[in-house]
């Protein structure tokens, strides 16, 4: 048991808290990390299941705040592989010498005010107590897990894991059955992986995903050194676009081309692979033909590739305009239900009633036989990881209780009632729905200027004013409803969660014109902020 005082208490050690602590702590301020994995990574350390990469590509999805290590670190793919992108967060770490300032395989389990209400007391569960001035929470949008809760799961014989939380020696499938659920990104990318070391794969699948071919293959060492050679320059240009990175798109609505056209363009996008496809057109988001048009296209892809119609057609997602779950890319996705050992089970029209000691029982009593289940059912979005901490403001009340029906913030960055407390990536920031990195670096910075701009004025807290959130959350609200994004049920929404208020949990119009409103805040002497 440790009692300390510091500036500030960073909680996580992922792509956030890495460079939190970094930052922070450049800046002159006493820093104390706090993670719940044995070591740093986050994401990076938690998923490792077979077959987890980034989907945007490598040369974007890393670090830009040190010239020295985005020159230095080559990545090997396109899209890198969990392994990889684990060791180069491990390389920042030791790099940067930043684990002498994280306590691993420590949990926060409570934040409350001092009596003066002018620090954070922090507990954790192995018993530190720790008074810091700022309160930062880098604990991830995706780290809070949803976890399996079928009947029956206790009984089940065989062994059980989630790709969110897999086991570090790794799992051998040789000559087992096993049973998947869940078919969201993570279970696009393992699928084909567990379908090849496996003896047997069923796939239980309830909502069918949208997914294009990631075009996934070694790194172009010319295109490399070409960025290189300018990286600086080619970040800056990169945050532009309104995920943080490069994506095609003809800038164009589609009704400047004829249907030939739409559809040779939607076939080039489909052949160079990745995310840009829905972007193809500047209104695939927001009109509903549009977008359907380029639904039927993957559809017809889907067609294609996949030889039994009748699994075609289950895969084929008709429920929700295509970008309004997230859109996935895959190596090989469709083409795995045309191995034999593979077969797709829908839980839609025959949801799964409970877990029995052999297998998977559905409502209709069909029973389908596993060695091993693998759940891939995604996470508590956004709010998760910090509801499930006991955060208390000094009226009593907590976080999660503020945000039982809503998670209104200011600019996602702050949330009223709790000075001091800092959210990266939180609620009503674009987070989720842009490449997370770029939005990590953005947001920390904002915070080093804020604790520099604090000291500088002799300032010890910071407080979000009510109306200025109210006014930001509906804002958010607002952009939303425009778009065809708030008409799906996913984790976008909350839905994926039983009894979780329905709202979107994230900025919708991308990096850019996030990055400008609040540069406009801060401009006006942070405008919206209670400062003293
Ligand atoms: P995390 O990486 O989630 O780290 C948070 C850390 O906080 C975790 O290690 C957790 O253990 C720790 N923590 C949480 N609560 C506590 C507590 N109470 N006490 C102590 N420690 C705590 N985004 C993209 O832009 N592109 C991608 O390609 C991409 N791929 C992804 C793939 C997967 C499998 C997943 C799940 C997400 C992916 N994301 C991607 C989103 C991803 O969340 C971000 O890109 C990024 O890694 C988030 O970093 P972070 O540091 O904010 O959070
Ligand atoms: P997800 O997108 O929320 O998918 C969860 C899946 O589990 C859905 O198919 C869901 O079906 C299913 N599910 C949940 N509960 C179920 C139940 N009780 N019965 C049957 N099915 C159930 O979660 P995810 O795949 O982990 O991805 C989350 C996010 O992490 C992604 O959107 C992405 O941002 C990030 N990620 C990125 C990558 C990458 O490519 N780099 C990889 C993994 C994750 P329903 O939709 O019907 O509820």
């Amino acid at each position: 048991m440790t009692q300390s005082q510091v500036d500030v208490v960073v909680v996580g050690a992922g792509f956030a808290g890495l460079y939190a602590l970094y930052k922070f702590r450049k800046q002159g301020l006493s820093v104390a990390a706090f993670e719940a994995a044995a070591d740093v990574g986050g994401v990076w350390y938690h998923n490792s299941y077979p077959g987890a990469r980034c989907d945007v590509e490598s040369i974007d999805y890393s670090y830009s705040f040190d010239e020295d290590l985005q020159q230095e670190w080559d990545w090997s793919e396109k899209y890198a592989a969990q392994p990889e992108i684990h060791a180069y967060l491990a390389h920042v770490a030791d790099r940067f010498d930043l684990r002498r300032d994280i306590r691993f395989g420590t949990r926060v389990t409570a934040a409350r005010r001092d009596v003066d209400d002018s620090l954070w007391l922090v507990d954790t569960d192995a018993g530190d107590s720790v008074a810091c001035t700022h309160l930062v929470m880098a604990s991830g949008s995706l780290s809070a897990i949803k976890q399996p809760d079928f009947e029956g799961l206790d009984g089940f014989a065989g062994e059980w894991y989630q790709t969110s939380d897999w086991p570090k020696g790794g799992v051998d499938f040789t000559g087992k059955t096993v049973g998947l659920i869940g078919t969201g990104s993570s279970g696009i990318q393992s699928i084909p992986k567990i379908a090849e070391a496996a003896d047997r794969l069923f796939v239980f699948q309830r909502t069918a995903t949208f997914t294009i071919p990631a075009r996934n293959g070694p790194a172009d060492p010319e295109k490399a050194a070409a960025i290189k050679a300018r990286y600086p320059e080619y970040r800056r240009e990169a945050r532009q676009y309104r995920i943080g990175s490069p994506l095609r798109s003809s800038g164009r609505p589609s009704t400047d081309f004829t249907p030939q056209e739409r559809q040779a363009l939607l076939a080039q996008e489909w052949e160079l692979g990745g995310p840009s496809l829905l972007g193809t057109f500047s209104d695939g988001g927001l009109d509903k033909a549009v977008n359907e048009e380029v639904a039927a296209f993957v559809r017809a892809r889907i067609r294609e590739t996949v030889q039994d119609p009748a699994t075609a057609d289950l895969l084929s997602p008709k429920d929700h305009p295509i970008g309004a779950r997230r859109i996935c890319i895959d190596t090989d996705y469709y083409a795995t239900y045309n191995r034999d050992n593979v077969t797709l089970v829908d839980v839609r029209s025959d949801a799964i009633a409970r877990i029995t000691p052999a297998g998977v029982r559905t409502e209709s009593g069909r029973e389908y036989p596993v060695d091993m289940l693998v759940f891939a059912l995604g996470f508590d979005a956004a709010t998760g990881a910090l509801t499930r901490i006991d955060i208390r403001n000094a009226d009593g009340v907590s976080v999660a209780e503020k945000w039982a029906q809503g998670a209104p913030t200011y600019l996602g960055l702050m949330t009223a009632g709790f000075p001091n407390l800092y959210i990266i990536t939180g609620p009503g920031s674009p987070s989720v729905l842009v490449n997370m990195v770029a939005a990590i670096e953005h947001d920390v910075d904002w915070l080093a200027d804020l604790f520099g701009h604090m000291r500088d004025h002799g300032l010890t807290r910071i407080e979000a004013n009510a109306d200025a959130e109210a006014e930001w959350t509906a804002h958010v609200a607002e952009l939303g409803d425009r778009l065809l994004l708030t008409t799906a049920s996913s984790y976008y929404m909350n839905s994926n969660i039983p009894g979780k208020a329905r709202y979107l949990i994230a900025y919708p119009l991308g990096l850019p014109a996030y990055r400008d409103h609040v540069e406009k805040v801060v401009a006006d002497g942070y405008r919206g902020f209670a400062l003293r």
